[in-house]
């Protein structure tokens, strides 16, 4: 199989099929619905029925060119004389890996990943596969992040606290996938919420996924005083001169920095991500048991030397792109 490493994605020759293209493309494997992976619109889209109702809601109109098509988890289908199936990947709802099978090799490529499970949405299922295609964005040994019931315990604890101190809660989290498990979280203890917009068009979806937040409000500048604001990171500037007494928390990997504080202006860093952390890759990396691994996203070079000195055949075939704040 050739696999070819580009700076708008990384192609699947024989099968004439790009791997979250980060430009328009013929025909496109989707992993997951961030907007790093299904930021553009392609001829012919392959991925899972929550990855395409995300990537409709996104891209609208501009989609009537395009032929969908939905793949459920676990169903092999064929393309170019190889098979292929999707299989879960705990990261946001409807996340996937693909698994390309072709002349008796079978090639995993994760897409964004991690191995506990998440707070809301599937488990991932372990594949083995000879040859791997692993992502890297916290691959380095600072990065260690709390399971979902830490997480769980930490985000009421602190919503409940802050309420109690008479401040207004404001958890930071990103608007496709933390948001909605946070907002699930606060409203199974009984902690209202209000939802920024960005963040709450994706809430029915995860409601419809048997992930709910009853009773949740949009936000729009205004609350009942005892619920807890949800606000993506990238917005929080909508939280200034609102002359409310808040408390911030951020809710990401990226929270386990020392940095983060300074960054986002929590008080409160809750490490809890859709991604795996440094020990978890390598778990997931064992468990898949490729020969070869090519690693990308996020800290590659320092993971693939790494997995080389675990005496894994690994590669950082990519030039490093610009981290966002989706962790
Ligand atoms: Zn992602």
């Amino acid at each position: 199989m050739r696999v070819e490493f580009t700076g708008q994605g990384i192609y699947l020759a024989d099968l004439d099929l790009w791997l979250d293209p980060r430009e328009p493309r013929p025909r496109a494997w989707i992993s997951h619905a961030h907007r790093d992976h299904a930021g553009c619109v392609h001829g012919e889209v392959y991925a899972t029925a929550e990855t395409l109702a995300f990537y409709r809601l996104r891209h609208g109109d501009a989609l009537a060119g395009s032929a969908l098509r939905e793949v459920p988890y676990g169903q092999t289908w064929e393309l170019a004389g190889a098979r292929l199936a999707a299989y879960p990947a705990a990261h946001v709802l409807g996340a996937a890996q693909l698994l390309v099978e072709w002349r008796g090799r079978r090639l995993l490529y994760t897409g964004d990943i991690k191995l506990r499970p998440p707070l809301c949405g599937r488990a991932t299922e372990i594949v083995q596969a000879e040859r791997l295609i692993v992502e890297s964005t916290f691959g380095l040994p600072i990065f260690h992040f709390l399971t979902r019931e830490q997480a769980r315990e930490r985000i009421v604890a602190f919503a409940r606290q802050a309420l109690e101190d008479g401040r207004r809660p404001v958890l930071l989290a990103h608007e496709l996938g933390r948001a909605q498990e946070v907002a699930h979280v606060l409203c199974q203890a009984g902690v209202p919420v209000a939802v920024h917009s960005a963040a709450a068009r994706y809430l029915p979806s995860y409601a419809a996924a048997g992930f709910p937040a009853p009773g949740w409000l949009e936000w729009t500048g205004d609350a009942p005083p005892e619920a807890a604001i949800i606000v993506p990171p990238r917005l929080r500037a909508c939280l200034a001169l609102r002359g409310l007494r808040l408390r911030i928390a951020y809710v990401s990997g990226w929270a386990a920095l020392d940095n983060a504080r300074a960054r986002t202006g929590a008080e409160e860093l809750i490490p809890y991500s859709d991604h795996a952390d440094f020990e978890e890759l390598l778990e997931l990396v064992e468990a898949i048991g490729p020969q070869e691994v090519d690693v990308v996203h996020g800290y590659t070079d320092a993971f693939a030397r790494i997995l080389t000195l675990r005496g894994k055949l690994a590669r950082a075939p990519e030039r490093p792109r610009p981290v966002g704040d989706n962790g």
